[in-house]
């Protein structure tokens, strides 16, 4: 995700009370039967309540129909193939906006209820340990947001998107909605005839019956419920070709295809200047959503970013910006999206080396140079950690607060924190760490001590030290070569990420 410097309303956590799990191995069916359902999570310690213990989910089909008013629920049924990890007498999904209609385990009906922003499902009998399972919802989507929500459905001018980083999925549809259960995607969408609908992954065909058509598409690499993408629109899906072949294809309005052709156009140049610095792109295609809709930030949603049009063309935005936020988003296809935290407390991993990627494009494409930038952000750094937290530790998303846990400390901050380590252990070794880290935990999820594993392999000694003090202290530590850089007092650092 990369922000646009300008205020937007405030996105609110999404409250939730606290819940226990079950404790008592004894009589575990009559506590069932008994217990209140409750809301459960797969204890994320930024978002308890995301995700949910006891399976492990290997497919998502979700088919939408969409009415053409993008105010009106979408009618929508969701399949999850799953395995159990443990015995379940009931399975709790993340579900907090669209009613449900019926639910089914197996083939067979299922009692289903509401308990915090989970639904939880009770089937006909104890599911075992280790079994698959697959359960059929059906239900509504609905695009219009609830009171203290945000995030999922995006409405455009034209239709709707997706935008559901870090904990919105689950207001589109069921899933188990945390990066750390990754999950192959088919996505199917009827739309009336004359708009376009396009998906996550490589398209599988579209059927036309009377006067709606069916679009299909299928992810060929594992994706985590937030980087799922869906535009409806009166689009035009321009097919171009990156490096080796890559198909990109782009999706913009109709009506601006000739206007936005000079930006669309750039793809596969900065996919090849990806490649050269990290390695092959690790998806089966790539492409940019330009969709008209004032989101407030841009987004990695995985094989196709989406950004919003209105950037492009508007004069307070310099091209070189542009261009850099595009890398941003490009690079997070390998940083994010491919190799995805394994908690939210792992972000920086994800806009850290975006935002790394961003400014090195910069540097070496408009001549502004990285240390420049850097310079400024240790200037700020030690007010960045003060208000959201260090990079490796960053505080829960707070009421009234923007975007949720998307602060400065995660983005800058934590490219500071590369910065720093391409300083301590050379340009080399960075750069090889880097390479490596995308190979190795390629269509998977990592975590920070991953990183610092490798880090210090690479290095050939151990950095636990360093990184620890750049990760989790409550102060910025001295820039190794650059002992005269310091903490700038408030009102003074220059302002970071506005264009001139
Ligand atoms: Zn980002």
């Amino acid at each position: 995700m990369s922000l646009k410097p300008r205020p937007r309303p405030s996105r609110r956590p999404l409250g939730r009370r606290k819940a226990a799990l079950l404790a008592s191995a004894v009589s575990v069916c009559l506590l069932a039967a008994a217990a209140p359902a409750e809301p459960l999570g797969v204890g994320d310690r930024l978002y308890p309540y995301l995700g949910n213990p006891g399976y492990d989910v290997t497919a998502y089909d979700l088919s939408f129909t969409y009415s053409g008013a993008n105010d009106k629920p979408l009618r929508a049924v969701t399949t999850i193939d799953a395995h159990t990890t443990t015995a379940l007498d009931r399975v709790n999904l993340d579900f907090a906006h669209g009613k449900v209609e019926s639910v089914e385990v197996n083939g067979r009906p299922a009692a289903f209820t509401g308990a915090g922003e989970d639904l939880v499902v009770t089937p006909e009998h104890r599911l075992p340990k280790g079994r698959w399972m697959r359960i059929t919802v059906k239900h509504t989507s609905d695009p219009v947001a609830a009171k203290d929500q945000d995030g999922g459905w995006v409405r455009t001018a034209d239709g709707l998107a997706m935008a559901n980083q870090a904990d919105a999925a689950h207001l589109v549809f069921p899933c188990n909605d945390h990066p750390s259960d990754k999950a192959r995607f088919t996505i199917r969408i009827t739309a009336p005839n004359g708009y376009t609908a396009v998906a996550n992954g490589v398209p599988l065909g579209s059927e036309r019956v009377g006067a709606a058509t069916t679009w299909t598409y299928r992810t060929l690499h594992p994706m985590a419920t937030e980087l799922a993408q869906v535009s409806i629109g009166r689009s035009a899906v321009l097919h171009r070709q990156g490096p080796h072949g890559l198909p990109v294809r782009d999706v913009v309005p109709s009506a601006d295809r000739k206007a936005l052709e000079p930006w669309l156009a750039k793809t596969p140049d900065q996919i090849a200047w990806m490649e050269s610095k990290v390695g092959d792109f690790p998806f089966e295609t790539y492409g940019v959503l330009m969709a008209q809709a004032d989101t407030g930030f841009e987004l990695e949603t995985q094989t196709l970013s989406l950004f919003e049009k209105d950037l492009f063309g508007d004069p307070a935005y310099p091209s070189w910006y542009l261009d850099s936020i595009m890398v941003h988003e490009l690079s997070h296809q390998w940083f994010g999206d491919s190799v995805s935290p394994r908690t939210w407390s792992d972000v920086w991993l994800n806009e850290g080396h975006a935002t790394w990627y961003e400014s090195l494009y910069s540097e070496e494409k408009a001549h502004r140079p990285m240390v420049d930038r850097m310079k400024a952000a240790y200037g700020a750094s030690d007010r960045w950690r003060a208000a959201g937290g260090p990079p490796g530790m960053p505080k829960p998303p707070q009421p009234g607060e923007k975007i949720s846990i998307f602060r400065p400390n995660i983005y800058d901050g934590a490219a500071l924190l590369l910065y720093a380590l391409r300083q301590e252990i050379g340009r080399d070794a960075f750069e090889r760490l880097e390479r490596l880290w995308v190979r190795e935990h390629r269509d998977s999820t990592a975590t920070t001590a991953d990183f610092v594993r490798l880090a210090s392999a690479v290095a050939g000694r151990d950095l636990n030290g360093f990184f620890h003090d750049w990760l989790y202290g409550e102060k910025t530590p001295p820039m190794p070569g650059h002992p005269d850089w310091k903490s700038v007092a408030q009102g003074k650092a220059p302002q970071l990420r506005i264009p001139k």
